[in-house]
């Protein structure tokens, strides 16, 4: 199938930051094969010609960092620091089957898409009574709805009160920890084998599905666990995904398991290649940053779900001085509690204003949607994120005639400033049309919606029920996050 969009203004993301104010895309079943001016557009039979001429085209925004079964979630969980807020969050996910998991991760793919974000990295952990923890559905739901994915099964194999600063806890209190180890951990060779086989049943980039590897942080999993996983997806050749160094607690688990610091361990370990990509990174040493530059590797940004955790600022300007690529993650709608990365780009380019005086290293809107576009595509290794001849046809037209964009000044300023999403018009992905006039094509939405809220409403009980037994951690977890804060 050959479509044209014709007469569009392309922000390209390309190596010249190149702006096309009168452009034609030329799409050739799932690739671009011509970008460029209108006038310079190679005459053809087309199946398909979308006018594009009051609109601005821009590579498919990346979601690189998020947690799909959290969707159901969004506006559930207390204000509270993360180690409280995620013995809530991960009690919740017990009530969980697979028709929820793939329900929810359909409500962020739909929420994702219809503002623009078009690759989703899900850090998947549902729980163990579905198979690969629920992964499998969450791809069925993503695939259903067109949304490129990089599903990464999270992984460990440390007991919960181990990879926290604090006492064994006992009594009622030790009961609920223990449980939660149990829903989580799983014997290491147990957890390698499952990986490799949700990779050799899932894996399948041609229908949208990148399956990786994805230890849930560095202190929650054995060192064997750790390279077994980046073994797995060196021998694969996917992406390895990590959470590192999220919060205080957090990072003063490297000195105290590995006398040195998280990142550095994993280092010692071989794991830092340019297919590893870190969340959150707030925690860290100027050391680490320079680590991960000078390996290749990409940390992932969320900065909505650093604030509403209370977690820190992670030093991106740092990262992006010493030459390195950050992508850009909206994190779990239970810890921010929205999936729209317009959002995620405006906060991005917002909230490191107020730490560094020096305005020079500030981050640019040119930086925030390279986070979002072409960085995010080279730490998963897709060949997406650019408007250019033979890249993967994922394309974002944004209606140009809305206050975003009226007057239009500085197009890269005024998308990730300005725009919330709400000019997203039409959206291919592997140049298929899955979001035309700004509704979903592959499913109707007011049917997806009544069925998250079919299946949502009887799970309210054990939702509750299994919150209300998480409750009983929490005196213990706040005594060890104002211990940790002296
Ligand atoms: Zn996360």
């Amino acid at each position: 199938m050959k479509q044209l969009i014709e007469h569009a203004l392309i922000v390209t993301m390309n190596e010249r930051d190149e702006v096309i104010e009168d452009g034609s895309l030329v799409i050739d079943g799932n690739r671009l094969q011509y970008v460029g001016p209108a006038s310079g557009c190679p005459r053809d039979g087309w199946d398909r010609v979308i006018d594009g001429s009051r609109s601005i085209a821009i590579p498919g925004l990346i979601n690189a960092h998020n947690h799909s079964p959290a969707n159901i979630f969004r506006g559930l969980m207390p204000t509270r620091p993360l180690e409280i807020w995620r013995a809530y969050w991960r009690a919740a996910l017990r009530a969980c089957s697979d028709e929820t998991f793939y329900v929810s991760a359909l409500l962020g793919a739909m929420e994702m898409l219809k503002t623009g974000c078009t690759t989703n990295l899900d850090h998947f952990f549902g729980n163990q009574n579905s198979r690969y923890t629920g992964a499998g559905q969450a791809v069925r739901a993503m695939r259903d709805l067109g949304l490129r994915h990089v599903v990464a099964l999270t992984v460990t194999d440390r007991p919960y009160e181990a990879t926290i600063p604090m006492e064994t806890p006992k009594g009622e209190t030790g009961d609920e920890v223990g449980r939660m180890t149990r829903a989580e951990t799983k014997d290491t060779q147990d957890w390698l084998d499952e990986i490799e086989s949700f990779m050799g049943e899932l894996h399948d980039p041609d229908r949208l599905t990148t399956c990786c590897p994805g230890p849930s942080a560095v202190q929650r999993c054995t060192d064997e666990l750790l390279q077994g996983a980046a073994a797995i997806s060196e021998r694969w050749g996917v992406p390895l995904h990590i959470h590192l160094a999220e919060t205080r607690s957090q990072g003063l688990m490297g000195p105290k398991l590995y006398g040195n610091s998280l990142l550095k361990h994993l280092d010692d370990l071989g794991v830092v290649k340019p297919n590893l990509s870190t969340a959150h990174n707030v925690w860290i040493e100027p050391e680490d940053v320079e680590i991960i530059v000078e390996r290749g590797a990409t940390p992932v940004h969320n900065p909505a779900s650093n604030l509403r955790l209370g977690s820190g600022l992670a030093p991106i300007p740092d990262f992006l001085a010493a030459g390195g690529r950050v992508g850009l993650g909206a994190d779990g709608a239970c810890s921010n509690d929205s999936q729209n990365m317009f959002d995620a780009m405006r906060l991005a380019a917002l909230i490191h204003n107020t730490r560094d005086h020096d305005y020079r290293r500030w981050i640019t809107a040119r930086q925030a949607l390279s986070m979002t576009t072409r960085w995010g595509a080279r730490a998963f290794g897709l060949d997406c994120g650019v408007l250019e001849p033979g890249r993967l046809a994922d394309v974002v037209l944004l209606k140009r005639d809305t206050p975003a964009f009226t007057p239009l000044n500085d197009v890269i300023t005024q998308l990730v400033f300005c725009e919330n999403g709400s000019s997203v018009d039409t959206v291919l992905v592997n140049g298929e049309v899955v979001v035309a006039g700004g509704r979903l094509t592959k499913m109707d939405e007011a049917a997806l919606t009544a069925e998250v809220n079919r299946l949502y409403e009887p799970l309210r009980p054990a939702i509750r029920k299994e919150m209300q037994d998480a409750a009983v951690m929490e005196p213990s977890l706040s005594e060890m996050y104002f211990q940790v804060f002296g």
